[in-house]
């Protein structure tokens, strides 16, 4: 048995003819660029969070960028974010010249230890950047609390928990400003690249609306240095049809996340924990094992693949050299970094397909 580490080919059978329709009726209508259906995602992205205001943007990476620049982060400014996530949560940060200063995780969520954020502002921290890593919230009550003691913005990056819940609220919706991805494996996927920043502030939400548009006010006037930060309608279109489907799929997530868990209880691997005032998307199911490569190359000659989220912590990424972070300056990111490795998961995983990652897995 062959198992697809993420089943994007099930999905797209399941909602294709929806799919091709709308597709189609983007290609007949000519209007590639914003346009109704852009619209109509965003009108159904607002419901969905619960959040004033969304705009769908070009990517999660850019969603990043247009928070940042919103915030008008300037050089030398400082922004505490986690380094156990993907570049772009740090590089967006970098590319404005401002200053990533990173904080470890906690052990048991993998996100960033609200205990360890307050030693780390300084007089040039202008924003708390948490990660939603794979589809659980981060702590933000507790990261919301320090932010408005100093004074701070907090942007959730939710690139990986768009459906998630935290105390009964939706991410994306949880601080100042929310950035979250439709890249075609996270749990909402375009199928091309694509993003979205979420806020509740008319002047932040206005600012944002206009950066990912160049800046741009009324046509060809500029208030702003923007970047070409807007999503295609085709990829709106197929959004707005999974959408449709996106209760099913989430609730689906959640099963088949729970059942892993239930399936590896008593095994010799650490699988994740989900905070009882929460829920995890299970963008990725990760567990952590000893012997790492071993177990994957073994998972991979019988049909399993497997990958790893992520093997090099931020601060020992060499296009981040720069900052002076070195190695053991975040040992429960680099402890987890080599132990990490993520299953199979998608909404359309089967019980006989996830029942023969399990028993491999236990072999
Ligand atoms: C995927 C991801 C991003 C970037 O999203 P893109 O749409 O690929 O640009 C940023 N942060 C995290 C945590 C991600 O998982």
């Amino acid at each position: 048995m062959q198992i697809p580490f993420i089943d994007l080919k099930s999905q797209y059978e399941a909602y294709k003819e929806e799919i091709n329709k709308e597709v189609l009726d983007v290609l007949n209508s000519t209007q590639f660029i914003m346009g109704p259906q852009v619209s109509k995602l965003e009108e159904n992205l607002a419901k969905y969070t619960g959040a004033k205001y969304a705009y769908a943007c070009s990517s999660g990476t850019d969603a990043l960028l247009i928070a940042l620049m919103a915030i008008d982060i300037q050089p030398d400014d400082e922004i505490i974010t986690t380094p156990f996530t993907f570049i772009a949560t740090a590089e967006t940060i970098a590319l404005l010249k401002a200053k990533p200063v990173f904080v470890d995780i906690d052990e048991t969520t993998y996100n960033i230890d609200p205990k360890l954020i307050e030693a780390k502002i300084t007089s040039k921290t202008k924003a708390i950047m948490p990660v939603s890593l794979y589809g659980q919230v981060a702590d933000m009550d507790a990261i919301n609390a320090i932010a408005k003691k100093h004074n701070l913005v907090v942007i959730e990056d939710a690139c990986q928990s768009f459906g998630a819940e935290y105390k009964g609220k939706k991410s994306c919706n949880l601080s100042t400003i929310g950035c979250t991805s439709f890249f075609p494996s996270k749990p909402l996927g375009c199928y091309g690249d694509g993003g979205a920043v979420f806020c509740n502030d008319d002047e932040i939400a206005a600012k944002m609306k206009s950066i990912l548009n160049h800046g741009q006010g009324k046509r060809y006037e500029h208030k702003y240095i923007g970047i070409n930060g807007r999503l295609d309608a085709i990829q709106a279109a197929i959004l707005n049809v999974k959408m449709n489907h996106f209760d099913a799929e989430v609730k689906k997530r959640v099963e088949v996340g729970e059942r892993y868990t239930k399936l590896l209880a008593g095994a010799d691997v650490i699988t994740p924990k989900i905070m009882e005032d929460r829920n995890s998307m299970y963008a990725q199911y990760s567990i952590r094992v000893k012997n790492r490569e071993s177990v994957m190359q073994k998972l991979n000659d019988v049909g399993v693949p497997t990958a790893v989220h992520y093997p090099i912590p931020l601060h020992l990424q060499e296009a981040l050299s720069y900052l002076g972070y070195k190695k053991g300056d975040f040992p429960i990111s680099e402890q987890v970094g080599t132990e990490i490795m993520s299953l199979p998961m998608s909404p359309f995983l089967t019980t006989e397909q996830q029942d023969f990652v399990v028993n491999a897995l236990k072999a």
